[in-house]
C-alpha cells in the first residue's frame, strides 16, 4: 500500500506544475463537447453532481472504524481514489463553467483561513474559528 502511495505521489510530481488543472479542464471540455453534454452542464447541475460524488466518497467511510480509515485496504483505497477523481473532475468542470480559477481561489482562501485560524489560537485544537 505504501508503494502505491509513493507511485501516485511520484506521478503527481512528474505531471505536476501549474498546467495540470488546465489540462484537465480542457479534457473535460472536449469530453462534454464530443457527447453534446454541454447543454446539461449548467452550474446547478454540476454542483448537484459534485455533491453526489462527495456523498459517494463518504459512503466508503460510513461506519468504518477510525483505524481503517487511516490505513485503507488496497481494494477500498482504489475505490476511494476513483471517487476522489470524480469529485475533482466535477469541481474543475463547475469552476470552468463559472469562470473561476480554482488555484487562485484556493490560494486566496488559504490566506483567509490563516487569518481565521492563527497558529497561536488554533494549534492543536479542532475547534471552529468562531470558538477559538
Ligand atoms: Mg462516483
Amino acid at each position: 500500500m505504501a508503494r502505491r502511495r509513493a507511485t501516485d505521489s511520484k506521478r503527481a510530481r512528474s505531471r505536476g506544475g501549474p498546467d495540470s488543472f488546465e489540462t484537465l479542464r480542457s479534457a473535460l471540455r472536449q469530453f462534454a463537447t464530443e457527447r453534446d453534454w454541454d447543454q446539461f452542464h449548467l452550474p446547478k447541475n454540476l454542483a448537484i453532481a459534485l455533491s453526489v460524488e462527495v456523498a459517494e466518497l463518504l459512503e466508503h467511510f460510513q461506519w468504518m472504524p477510525d483505524r481503517e480509515s487511516a490505513a485503507l485496504p488496497p481494494g477500498k483505497r482504489a475505490e476511494v481514489r476513483e471517487e476522489l477523481a470524480d469529485v475533482l473532475l466535477y469541481l474543475i468542470r463547475l469552476a470552468d463553467k463559472l469562470d473561476i480559477d480554482l488555484v487562485s481561489a484556493a490560494a486566496d482562501k488559504m490566506v483567509i483561513n490563516s487569518k481565521k485560524y492563527p497558529v497561536h489560537k488554533a494549534r492543536g485544537t479542532s475547534r471552529k474559528y468562531t470558538d477559538l
